[in-house]
């Protein structure tokens, strides 16, 4: 997520890192996290981050970040892989000792 030249109010992943958040969250907020990137007021500044930070190979980890899903490892998700994604999440949370 962006953080610099732009104050924190500008960012909806400010406001709600949780919706944007790959390792905890679940579907119906990671789909509106990428509509509200769509739809944020730094949204070309997070392109270039983004696209910057993929260029130096070191991709964002486990979140939405400038409309794009990233794993814990930095891979790129489609949208269509979001839901197979969530149900990895939905096991590792109901794993024996895990803490609720
Ligand atoms: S485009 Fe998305 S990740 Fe980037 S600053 Fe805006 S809300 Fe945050």
């Amino acid at each position: 997520m962006i953080n610099e030249r732009s104050a924190p109010t500008d960012r909806p992943c400010a406001a709600d890192p949780e919706h944007w958040d790959l390792d905890n969250g679940v579907l119906v907020d990671w789909l509106d996290a990428i509509q509200q990137c769509i739809d944020c007021p730094v949204a070309r500044a997070c392109r270039q981050l983004t696209l910057d930070q993929l260029r130096a190979g070191t991709p964002p980890l486990g979140l939405v970040q400038s409309g794009v899903a990233f794993t814990a490892t930095g891979r790129e998700l489609d949208p269509l892989q979001l839901p197979a994604h969530a149900a990895r999440v939905a096991r590792h949370r109901e794993r024996p000792g895990r803490a609720a």
